[in-house]
């Protein structure tokens, strides 16, 4: 079953007290955020592969992140799925490397008129909460489902914010995206150890210099 995770909210909140007692503690209000950073673990883990394939990672590997995010078991991914959705991820990047809402959202907006469906809502019959789906049903093919659920997550993002939803880490030597703080400073890197790694670089170009 494909749909957006659900994320559990802490007691007190004011999650709808009328719902039922089973989904009272959860809430699809954060799970946008959680789709858009699957989104870019996707989107990485797609970018790497084995050193001896030239196919990208192998399905296990996606299917890691996939687990991580609360996708329900069984996945099924096959060598195919795993091509077309590096096609996909390819696509996302552009989303990534938008430095302005503007760009982001013409990016988001030509590829929804492109690779996706209606918007529609789906409870996976009766399985989850009414949330969101732009693919063309619920049983649609890994890529079709990785691109449009995540084209959704970060439209929503650029609507909430009016910023890019994510960037490209900084580092020459790394291709990671991220999604972006929603305020605070601005992050460059895609992680703590890109960030050290440019650190200490820019020291000794200054040291050497
Ligand atoms: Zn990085």
């Amino acid at each position: 079953m494909r749909y957006i995770r659900l994320v559990p909210i802490p007691h007190g909140s004011d999650a709808d007290a009328d719902a039922d007692p089973h989904d009272a503690d959860w809430s699809t209000r954060h799970s946008v955020l959680s789709t858009a950073r699957r989104t870019a673990a996707l989107v990485n883990v797609l970018a790497a592969g084995p050193a001896d394939a030239v196919g990208g990672p192998a399905p296990e590997a996606v299917a890691e992140v996939l687990r991580a995010y609360g996708e329900k078991e069984p996945f099924d991914l096959t060598a195919r799925d795993v091509e077309g959705m590096r096609e996909a991820a390819a696509l996302l990047r552009d989303v990534f490397a938008a430095e302005s809402a503007d760009a982001a959202a013409h990016v988001l907006n030509r590829l929804l008129g492109a690779h996706t469906g209606r918007l529609r809502l789906s409870s996976h019959r009766g399985g989850s909460p009414w949330h969101p789906h732009v693919d063309r049903a619920d049983d649609a093919p890994w890529p079709e489902w990785f691109l449009a659920s995540s084209c959704l997550a970060l439209a929503v993002l650029v609507w909430d914010r009016q910023r890019p939803p994510g960037r490209t880490c900084a580092s020459g030597s790394c291709r990671n995206v991220f999604i972006a703080q929603g305020s605070g400073p601005e992050r460059r890197y895609c992680s703590r150890r890109c960030a050290t790694r440019e650190r200490v670089a820019a020291h000794r170009r200054r040291v050497d210099g």
